[in-house]
C-alpha cells in the first residue's frame, strides 16, 4: 500500500503556487461563462491559460483523461467531459481543475451558476461550499482524517442532501492523487491521524437528491442516479496546527462574479 508522502514547508509553497494557477484558471474561466457558450471554450481557455503560466494541465492524459478541465452541468457529479454541451440560463456546472507547476500538483473544483438559478440549487451549491468548509476546519494537526469526513457529512445531511460515497478527496502535490483518501462521510475520531506535511485536496461532492450515482460507459462521466443536480467544491489544503492553511482559493473567481 503506497504510503502518505508528507511535505517539507518549501514543498507546500511549491504546492500553493500550482494551487494559485488553478484558482486564477477558474477565474478566467468563471469569466467566459454565460448562457450559449459551449463547454469545450471553457476547456480551450483554462489549457492555454496554464500553459501560458508555464504549467502543465494535470487531468490531460490523466489515465487516459482527454481534456484539461472536468466539466459536469447539472445532474453530472464530476469527471464530466467538455464537449458541444452549450450552457443556458439556470444551469449549473462544476469545473474541477488541476495543474502540474514546477513538478507539484494542485487541485481545485468550483460549481457555478448560469445566469440566474432557481432558489433550491442557489442552496445547494450554498451548502456545498459551506460543507468545504467544515471540512477544512477539522484539517488540523492531532484530528483525524474522519474528523473532515464527519463534519462534511453532518453539515450535507442536515440538509437533507445525499453525500456521494464513491469518489474521495485525496492527498496531492507530488501526483494528482496521493494517500490518504479523504471520504466526504465516516466517523468522527477515525482514520489516519493528521500531520504537519500532510497536503489534502477536500472535495465535497453532495447531491440535491439521493446520494446514489452511475458511472456512464464514456468510462469517466459520473451523474446522480435520479438526475437532481449535484454540485462540487474542492480545496488543496495543507494540514497545520491550530486552523488549516487553505493553498487554493476562491478569491479571484468571486472576484468575477461579483
Ligand atoms: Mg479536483
Ligand atoms: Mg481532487
Amino acid at each position: 500500500m503506497p504510503k502518505v508522502l508528507y511535505k517539507t514547508s518549501e514543498e507546500i509553497e511549491l504546492i500553493r503556487k500550482s494551487s494559485l494557477l488553478v484558482s486564477k484558471t477558474l477565474a478566467e474561466v468563471a469569466k467566459l461563462i454565460k448562457p450559449g457558450v459551449k463547454t469545450i471554450e471553457l476547456n480551450k481557455l483554462a489549457e492555454t491559460y496554464i500553459r501560458d503560466n508555464g504549467g502543465v494541465p494535470a487531468f490531460l492524459n490523466y489515465n487516459g483523461f482527454p481534456y484539461s478541465l472536468c466539466i459536469s452541468p447539472n445532474d453530472q457529479v464530476v469527471h464530466g467531459f467538455p464537449g458541444e454541451f452549450e450552457l443556458k440560463e439556470g444551469d449549473i456546472i462544476s469545473v474541477d481543475c488541476g495543474v502540474i507547476l514546477n513538478k507539484f500538483f494542485g487541485d481545485s473544483a468550483y460549481t457555478f451558476a448560469v445566469g440566474e438559478i432557481g432558489e433550491e440549487t442557489r442552496k445547494l451549491l450554498n451548502i456545498t461550499k459551506e460543507c468545504l468548509a467544515k471540512g477544512i476546519e477539522k484539517a488540523v494537526v492531532g484530528l483525524r482524517v474522519g474528523d473532515i469526513s464527519y463534519a462534511v457529512q453532518e453539515h450535507a445531511e442536515k440538509h437533507g442532501y445525499g453525500v456521494v460515497k464513491e469518489l474521495v478527496g485525496h492527498g496531492v502535490g507530488f501526483k494528482l492523487h496521493e494517500k490518504p483518501e479523504v471520504p466526504n462521510y465516516g466517523k468522527r475520531g477515525s482514520g489516519m491521524k493528521l500531520e504537519e506535511g500532510m497536503v489534502l485536496a477536500i472535495e465535497p461532492m453532495i447531491n440535491a437528491g439521493k446520494a446514489a450515482i452511475k458511472f456512464w460507459k464514456d468510462g469517466w462521466t459520473v451523474s446522480t442516479k435520479d438526475n437532481k443536480p449535484s454540485a462540487h467544491f474542492e480545496h488543496t489544503v495543507a494540514v497545520r496546527k491550530g486552523s488549516a492553511d487553505v493553498l487554493s482559493t476562491f478569491e479571484y473567481i468571486e472576484e468575477v462574479l461579483r
